[in-house]
């Protein structure tokens, strides 16, 4: 039996259905759309493709984004101001830094200045801490990603056992943690692990976000398990793919989300989400959306 393929490009176009008319509701009621500020530093290149991206879903969905593109010399002082300005601007409803920043400016800066009311990426120390203690918070994108599309696709998770492979704070750590919410029994895989394949076949559910091409191949599958790959790795001669061995996993797997039309569909809208999210409690509504 081959698993069935979740389509996260056909599920990211149902979230932003349900964004549009979030939306509308919103601009209804405040005779404002939200609005989404994107700072970027410098010329990364990837970050300008993802810049673009998320300027591209949000016009789709009526959200108000800018870009504040800065030079590549911003000092910390100056990023610092820049954030605490974008904080008490009553008119942005949400901001995101992109990544990576210069080397000589610290993400630290924008983890501990940016308000927690406004970090729809989840990444100020204060999203964290919430997550961790459990309480309501933004999340980080990629991760609250992967858990639209677990429940989306009703994946029991309550008494399963889910193994991630990767420990980052944007997708291994904070995911375990929602993970332990959704009462998984959670094992997180790193580097160091041993005996990887004895952990990964005992998965229910399987999460890899590692950036090692094709490394999670059938053998480490238990039979019918769920796998979500994260994982994006450009190939030398063109083209991308997971961190899961598509071919040989979607003969043992139950469900598999492809790279690319897995995660990363559902990455940005996910981020929109919760800038939508966000814009809504700034004036003390829910809108149709849960808080997360
Ligand atoms: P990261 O910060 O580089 O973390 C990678 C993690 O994988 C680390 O915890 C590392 O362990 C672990 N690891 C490395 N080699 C391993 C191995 N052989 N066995 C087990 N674990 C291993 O990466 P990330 O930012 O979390 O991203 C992970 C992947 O997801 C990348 O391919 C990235 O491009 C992709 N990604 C996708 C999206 C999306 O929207 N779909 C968004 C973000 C990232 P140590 O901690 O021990 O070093």
């Amino acid at each position: 039996m081959t698993a069935s393929i979740i389509d996260g490009r056909a599920m990211g176009m149902e979230v932003r259905a349900e964004l549009r008319e979030d939306v509308r509701l919103y601009t209804q009621e405040q005779r404002r759309a939200p609005a989404l500020v994107i700072v970027r530093v410098g010329g990364d290149a990837a970050s300008g493709v993802y810049s673009k991206a998320i300027l591209r879903i949000a016009d789709d969905v009526g959200v108000q984004a800018r870009l504040e593109q800065l030079p590549e010399e911003l000092s910390p002082d100056e990023l610092r101001s820049l954030l605490i300005r974008l904080n008490n601007d009553k008119t942005v409803q949400g901001v995101i830094v992109q990544m990576p920043l210069p080397a000589h400016l610290s993400q630290r800066i924008v983890v501990d200045t940016l308000s927690a009311e406004k970090d729809i990426d989840g990444i100020s120390a204060q999203s964290a801490g919430n997550l961790f203690l459990g309480v309501p918070s933004f999340l980080p994108s990629t991760a609250a990603a992967v858990m639209e599309i677990l429940e989306r696709t009703k994946t029991p998770l309550t008494g399963k056992r889910v193994v991630i492979l990767g420990r980052s704070n944007v997708v291994g750590k904070p995911l375990s943690l929602m993970l332990l919410q959704k009462n998984a029994t959670v094992t997180v895989c790193h580097s160091r692990t041993t005996n990887l394949s004895t952990v990964t076949q005992q998965a229910d559910v399987l999460i890899a976000a590692v950036g090692c091409a094709n490394m999670v191949t059938a053998e480490m599958v238990r039979p019918d398990a769920t796998v979500i790959d994260v994982g994006i790795n450009a190939l030398l001669q063109g083209g991308i793919v997971g961190d899961v061995d598509f071919a040989s996993v979607r003969e043992v797997a139950g469900a598999l989300t492809p790279t690319p039309g897995g995660v990363g569909p559902l990455t940005n809208v996910v981020l929109l989400k919760q800038c939508v999210q966000a814009a809504w409690q700034q004036v003390g509504g829910r809108g149709v959306h849960a808080y997360p």
